[in-house]
């Protein structure tokens, strides 16, 4: 056996540690061996999921793209940059520069998130930039910005949660979609807010149902009861904290019977998750995309960092409030200016000083540097408009199957004079494009990814790609120098530049090297110099804000956008399972996933699938406002009776879903939708 290399697993934030071998040993039938490392705290006691476990199938995967794709035949590297800066050139001189459009994913390396950003703004000079992430962690963010200044998805190291006498999860099923994640929950009492009896939901001490769209009506119940109960902390709301009056006076009308009529929690439940939290010594809230993926994520969230403000938990040691961030390199993809109103060290790109340093590394004026541009649907809704782009350059990402209302998104991209896409196999998407790029993955690259924590962490390359792949960083860097551009292909020449573009700002990485990586097992950042021990819990001391206080905002629930009525009468919602990652082009294509989770399917309370004359194993039709699928029965009584659920990891599920937009994050209704369902055999 060779000498393993020290990596990190392709899929998730969590991104666990783990080695990669040859010899005899898990996954060996592919000649390579995954064993987990115990370096790494996300998953030092040794744990992968089934995922991660079967990672070295992606490298050796049959189909595997291996030569560049024009209009579906195999050409030469040099032809297929070629055609693509031309007809980009021609592009951008008949429409302008905002013709073409970059489309970025959550599991790029900061290295490439920051090298596609300058080479949208710089190479390309569009506006026209967002990525996949908008559609994850978005709301999240928005909400952190908005109260603590700053958003780093859990500030605090994961291994703090074990130390922690309760923890509340609103909206998140971490026992399938990173099971590791379920070690550090063993200790506290866990509080599950999901309308899903989920796998995570079973472990947990207390299981409020709220109906689906209704978490936000919830969290003001709990914050009505805490004030309600004399729960809240004064001292520190009067210390640390401003806005609390206005908050108190907005709850009024949220008394705790109001609440259980809108979510359908009982009352009582509800003074007791209030109740709990309040007594713990440390307690945590903790939200994920259950909470997040609404026209309303961002007051959501917002509304349960007040209620995390109000018992004295953000910026505790031992306390806190976070979000369990989704994709492999959501955080740090957010961060390095892949997002249209962003720069590098996750500066707002219409902030002057941020843009006179940025474009001061960038060797060009401020600005020259393009305004903020669409957020992600907007963008792939105005592709091939008369007012829109009319190419879209996509790295890493599967729109055809992740977006939400996709028949429109698959319309949109058929409408446009040119798809260009960078991916390791044929997916959905890909099978569109007038040009495919096949580009290395995870194990076969060098580069740094940000986890959950706001831990950057570095994967190294521990095997070398199939002959006629090259890196995305080689796509980007190819087309740049035939639009007149220098760009470094070497990760670690990236990385170096990628710090020196986000000095100063929030994600500063200036003192971040692989080298204190790899020696300290992963750097929390903000850390803005060599000296620099990096920032585990950055609110410690202070947040983010201009008078270092958190700031309560007041906010108000509102319905779904769209309720169930007598043409769709149950409400759809939508999640992953185990086996399969987000849009499901990597892991469908495993056998051993494909035999735990084989097709999709839709899940039904007994009741409602009585109701409907549906049996386990039925195929049935569903139908919303924007499209159809088929799916095969389950049924289950653990979903609610007026609600089915479908995985999102197969094309068809967001057929149904319901772009409507989040209007602070720009995060589209994932969560919550109208539907019919009706059996077919
Ligand atoms: Fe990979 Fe996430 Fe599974 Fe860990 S939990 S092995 S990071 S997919």
């Amino acid at each position: 056996m060779s000498e393993p290399v020290k990596t990190h697993c392709p899929y998730c934030a969590l991104q666990c540690g783990m080695e990669i071998g040859t010899g005899i040993g898990p996954g060996s039938g592919t000649g390579l061996v995954i064993t987990p490392r115990t370096d790494i705290p996300a998953n030092a006691s040794g744990a992968l999921c089934q995922k991660g476990w079967t990672a070295g199938e992606l490298l050796t995967n049959g189909e595997r793209l291996t030569t560049p794709l024009l209009h579906g035949e195999p050409v030469a590297w040099d032809v297929a940059l070629d055609y693509v800066a031309d007809r980009v050139s021609a592009l951008r001189a008949e429409h302008g520069p905002d013709a073409v459009a970059v489309f970025g994913g959550g599991g790029l390396t900061n290295e490439k998130a920051y090298a596609l950003g300058k080479f949208a703004r710089v190479a390309l000079g569009t506006s026209q930039i967002d990525y996949n992430g908008r559609f994850c962690m978005s709301s999240a963010a928005a909400a952190s910005i908005r109260a603590f200044g700053m958003d780093r998805g859990m500030p605090f190291p994961i291994t703090d949660l074990a130390e922690a006498d309760v923890v509340l999860l609103a909206g998140g099923n971490v026992a399938e979609t990173m099971p590791p994640f379920v070690r550090h929950l063993s200790g506290p009492r866990l509080i599950v807010v999901d309308p899903r009896r989920t796998p995570t939901a079973k472990m947990a001490w207390l299981h409020l149902q709220p109906a689906p769209g209704t978490d936000l009506a919830l969290a003001l119940g709990l914050l009505h009861l805490a004030v309600a109960e004399d729960l809240v902390d004064e001292a520190y709301v009067a210390a640390r904290t401003t806005g609390f009056e206005e908050v108190r006076t907005s709850l009024a009308s949220w008394w705790p019977e109001r609440v259980e009529r809108i979510t359908g929690v009982p009352v009582h439940r509800m003074r007791q998750a209030a109740r709990a939290l309040a007594a713990a010594g440390n307690a945590y809230v903790l939200t994920g995309r259950g909470a997040e993926q609404h026209a309303k994520g961002t007051d959501t969230v917002t509304a349960f960092i007040n209620l995390a403000l109000a018992l004295g938990l953000p910026g505790t040691h031992g306390s806190g409030y976070g979000c369990v961030t989704g994709q492999g390199n959501g955080q740090g993809g957010r961060e390095h200016g892949q997002k249209a109103d962003q720069l590098p060290g996750y500066r707002k790109i219409d902030d002057p000083a941020a843009r006179e340093h940025v474009a001061g590394v960038w060797g060009i004026a401020a600005e020259d540097i393009p305004g903020p541009g669409r957020s992600a649907y907007e963008l792939l809704d105005a592709l091939g408009t008369p007012e829109g782009p009319k190419a879209l350059l996509l790295f890493g990402s599967n729109p055809i199957v992740s977006a939400p209302g996709s028949d429109r998104v698959a319309a949109r991209i058929g409408a446009l004079d040119l798809l260009v896409a960078c991916d390791v196999v044929m997916s959905e998407t890909a099978v569109l494009a007038d040009v495919v790029f096949p580009v290395t993955q995870w194990a076969e690259e060098t580069g740094t990814m940000t986890n959950l924590e706001g831990r950057v962490l570095l994967r190294r390359r521990a095997v070398a790609p199939p002959p006629g792949v090259r890196s995305d960083l080689d796509v980007i860097a190819g087309l740049a120098e035939r639009l007149g551009h220098r760009f470094a292909t070497d990760p670690g020449e990236v990385f170096d530049e990628l710090r020196r573009a986000g000095a100063g700002g929030p994600a500063d990485y200036s003192g971040i090297t692989y080298e204190r990586i790899a020696d300290e097992t992963g750097v929390f950042w903000p850390c803005p110099s060599p000296e620099h021990p990096g920032t585990p819990r950055p609110f410690l001391d202070s947040f983010a804000t201009p008078d270092g206080r958190a700031r309560f905002v007041p906010v108000q629930h509102r319905p779904a956008d769209e309720e169930p009525d007598d043409d769709y009468p149950v409400h759809l919602s939508t999640g992953r399972v185990l086996a399969h990652y987000q849009s499901g082009a990597q892991t469908r294509r495993i056998e051993p996933l494909v035999r735990a989770a084989p097709e999709p399917y839709i899940e039904l309370h007994p009741d409602l699938a009585e109701h409907l004359d549906i049996a386990a194993g039925d195929v049935v039709r569903v139908t919303s406002r924007r499209g159809e699928t088929k799916a095969v029965a389950r049924i289950s009584d653990a979903i609610r009776r007026d609600t089915v659920f479908m995985p999102f990891h197969w094309e068809g599920a967001n057929r149904l879903t319901n772009p409507a937009l989040d209007p602070t994050s720009r995060m589209p209704e994932f969560k919550v939708c109208a539907v019919r369902v009706e059996r077919l055999s």
